[in-house]
Parts: C-alpha cells; structure tokens; sequence
C-alpha cells in the first residue's frame, strides 16, 4: 500500500510517500481500517521531528487521526465490523492501571498513539484496537470525522468533563488560533457560555479562523 512514513526524525523533507507493507491482524480484538480521510495536527509535527512521546521505531508511518471504512476484525470484536464507517480515537492505554479502568487513557504510564508509538493514518489502511472505533454519523463526511478525535476529544474533556462548563459561565480561551483553541471556542459558544478570545498575533493559523471569530462575541 501507499503511505507517508519517515525514515529519520527531522522537517518536512523528511516525509516520504512510499509503498510499504499492509497491517495485518495481530489479536482477536483488533480491526484493520481503510482510510478514506486523515487531518494533520501539531502533534504530527512533534513525531515527525521526536520532539515529543518516546523515540519512534523507524521507518514508521505518521497521522493520529482519520477515518474510514472497518476492512478486517478480530474474531472476539463485537462494536464494529467490516463496512463500518467509522472514526477513529488515536490513543491506547494498558488496559489494566487505575487511568485505564476510569477511560482516562491518556494519563496511561504505558499509553501508545497512533503515528507515534504505532504507524498512523496517512496510509490506506491502519491497524488499531477495535475498541477505538467508533461509528460516524450519516451527516458527517469522512474529512469531517477525521478532523474531530484529537482536538475535540481534549476539549470536550476540559470545558465539560473537568469544568463542567455551564451556559452564561466565561471561558477564557488563549491561543485561540490553533486546533485546540478554535474547537474550544465552538463548544463553548454552541453550549451558551461567554467565551473571551485570546491569542498573540491577529494572523491565522488555520484556514477555518475567520468562520470561527464571526462566533466569538
Ligand atoms: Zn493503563
């Protein structure tokens, strides 16, 4: 298959597009996915230059989100099954330690990431724990449900699971130009919060800001 791998950390120049071996079914409680849509985050950045997470094992290849249709799974998965369109959550825990059984994965001491601890979503298809599949909705493309997991996931975790976020509670959001700040921004204005908006500089620094800024007030 075709896939975005690197073969050494460093800039974009690093990027290679390339074939590599397909993934194959490793558990009974896994799923192979082929990707119809990634989205790019900073993160991705990060990984391809090992500036965060443990070293990669090279060559790998890169992107924590995307989505697409449920090729192969396990003979114990039960949530998904092929012809499924589905999203998918980029992060893995052990499954055993105290974060892991309150499904806070990302606190995991041993918690693993799509494109960085494993090979990511800017390939045809992807190996991931079926568990972290999950169905689109009819309404939302494949582009669209790609563009969710690693930046409305966060958020939904700040304002509403740790804040508890209230309509007519202030959110001050800084930053507000990035993935993170634009998807806390849209939350909060969708669920009737006062949200003051922050950031350094009055330039984009994605292509959907000025949609965003016309519901900041
Ligand atoms: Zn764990």
């Amino acid at each position: 298959m075709k896939a975005v791998r690197i073969h050494e950390h460093g800039g974009a120049d690093k990027l290679r597009f390339e074939d590599c071996p397909e993934p194959e079914l490793a558990g009974v409680y896994e799923a192979i996915v082929k990707l119809e849509a990634a989205s790019i985050n900073r993160r991705d950045i990060g990984s391809r230059c090992g500036t965060i997470g443990t070293p990669a094992i090279l060559p790998r290849i890169l992107g924590a989100d995307g989505a697409g249709v449920v090729a192969a799974v396990g003979g114990q998965v039960k949530n998904v099954k092929p012809g499924d369109r589905v999203c998918l959550y980029p992060l893995s825990g052990c499954g055993r330690c105290e974060f892991c059984a309150t499904d806070r994965e990302f606190m995991c001491g041993k918690r693993r990431v799509l494109g960085e601890h494993e090979n990511g979503t800017y390939a045809r298809y992807v190996r991931i724990p079926a568990r972290n599949c999950f169905a689109i909705p009819s309404a939302l493309t494949f582009a669209e449900a790609a563009a969710l997991p690693s930046v409305y996931l966060t958020v939904w975790r700040m304002l509403m699971t740790n804040a508890e976020l209230k309509p007519g509670e202030h959110v001050l959001i800084v930053g507000v130009g990035g993935g993170i700040g634009s998807a806390a921004l849209l939350l909060a204005v969708h669920f009737g919060a006062r949200a003051i908006a922050a950031s350094g500089s009055d330039e984009p620094t994605n292509s959907s800001w000025g949609r965003e800024k016309s519901v900041s007030a």
